[in-house]
């Protein structure tokens, strides 16, 4: 269902207030790992509005590989990310981790996201095939590209067709950076199947410096849209800090963003 060959037109997802995903418009999703606090929240939503960007990101549920770290601000959290995003204008994306947080935050989120280590999570992918709100479905940790589009298939055979798939790195040999951003995946996948494909530089390479060419490149390989993390002060980010933009460099990369996708 997810394929070129039953659906040759590409899926274009509406969310409203005239913010299209999809091919024909460069999608931008930004914002922090983690939503930690009202100032915070405030700091980058005025950096997004200033920037043009209709999109924020930020997990109130977080997957993290230390139990002891950092596990976010709960539904509580989602509730204050949700009001202060339609202040602003501003479209939210968040991950859901497990089956029973579907129906729980379903009030207050605009896409879910489905993270790398729950892109196999079949139970939430068929949860998620019922709901008519969009999922982007990040590839796993170490999931092949037709796994991710197997993933895919569990959501849009449960009747949910808004769906986008993010390459986010996986992982291999290469230990210089933290994953591997497999810019392979993105003309095979737009290739391949009608959704939305977008590309998360920051998850894919780890490192602050090189997200913004990453991000470029992502673009050059056809990617729809770029998922990446800024925060007012990356060095006390809660999560990611390490491969986290401030303002000024994500000003910049939009900028950037922008032009290369005209070039495109
Ligand atoms: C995230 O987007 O902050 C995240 C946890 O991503 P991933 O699932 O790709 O690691
Ligand atoms: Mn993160």
């Amino acid at each position: 269902l997810v394929s070129r060959k039953w659906r040759v037109h590409p899926t274009v997802l509406d969310l409203g207030d005239g913010i299209h995903l999809g091919e024909g418009s460069l999608s931008i999703v930004a914002g922090p790992c983690s939503i930690e606090n009202e100032g915070q929240m405030e700091a980058v939503m005025q950096h997004l509005v200033r920037s043009g960007v209709r999109l924020m990101r930020g997990g109130v549920f977080k997957p993290r590989s230390s139990p002891y770290s950092f596990r976010g601000l709960g539904l509580a959290g989602l509730r204050d990310f949700y009001r202060l995003a339609r202040q602003h204008g501003l479209r939210i994306v968040t991950e859901v981790m497990q089956v029973s947080q579907v129906e729980e935050m379903y009030d207050y989120v605009d896409v879910f996201q489905v993270g790398a280590r729950n892109t196999q999570n079949f139970n939430l992918l068929d949860a998620l095939g019922g709901v008519d709100k969009p999922v982007l479905l990040k590839r796993g940790v170490s999931g092949t590209i037709e796994e991710l589009l197997h993933s895919a298939e569990y959501i849009f055979s449960g009747g949910n067709e808004d769906i986008i798939l993010c390459e986010r790195g996986i992982r291999t040999f290469e230990t210089a950076s933290r994953n591997t951003l497999d810019l392979n995946a993105v003309p095979i996948l737009k290739e391949k199947t009608h959704l939305p494909v977008f590309v998360d530089p920051s998850h894919g390479i780890g490192l602050r410096e090189h997200v913004a060419p990453l991000a470029l490149a992502g673009i050059m390989a056809g990617a729809d849209g770029i998922l990446y993390e800024t925060a007012p002060v990356p060095e006390r980010a809660a999560s990611d800090g390490q491969q986290t933009l401030d303002f000024d460099e994500s000003a910049r990369l939009v900028e950037a963003m922008r032009r290369t996708y005209a070039l495109r």
